[in-house]
């Protein structure tokens, strides 16, 4: 499997519990490179237009002003595998059902406030990184 981007938010929940280099340590122990990153405070546009896919969903409105809470950090992670292998650093949305070891299960506080976002195919994590970043912001 070739080297891949995917992109992540270290969401509200996290960055104000000060859990930023605690997410960070297990994608870099994990062989993910933070090839990109900075800590934003997200718009209410950017917050729906980044999820637009959920717009019909009933947590919609509670899901955006989650993320416009307060500040995010957002990345591009590097590695072997990089979109499956950060779903798997991940673990499952509900950190109810997460695996032991994962960020959502050691982190979460809910289906809601779950830490991060992880890209879930190649193709939304190119789409996604130049959401949120220019090609001169990516520095390997
Ligand atoms: P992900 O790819 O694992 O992040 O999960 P989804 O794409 O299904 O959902 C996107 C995000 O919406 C999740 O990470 C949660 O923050 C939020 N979300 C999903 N399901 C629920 C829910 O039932 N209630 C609430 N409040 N938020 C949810």
């Amino acid at each position: 499997m070739a080297t891949q981007q995917t992109f992540s938010i270290i969401k509200p929940d996290a960055t104000r519990r000060n859990l930023t280099g605690a997410v960070n340590q297990k994608f870099e122990e994990n062989g993910l490179r933070i090839v990109a990153q900075k800590r934003i405070q997200m718009t209410r546009e950017q917050a729906e237009g980044f999820y637009a896919v959920h717009k019909e969903r009933p947590f919609f409105g509670e899901l955006v002003d989650f993320m416009i809470s307060e500040p995010v950090v957002v990345q591009v992670l590097e590695g072997e595998n990089a979109v499956l292998k950060n779903r798997e650093i991940m673990g499952a949305t509900n950190p109810e059902e997460a695996d032991a070891g994962t960020i959502r299960k050691e982190f979460a506080l809910s289906i809601g406030e779950n830490s991060v976002h992880g890209s879930d195919s190649e193709e939304n994590a190119a789409i996604e990184i130049a959401y949120f970043f220019n090609k001169d912001e990516l520095v390997g």
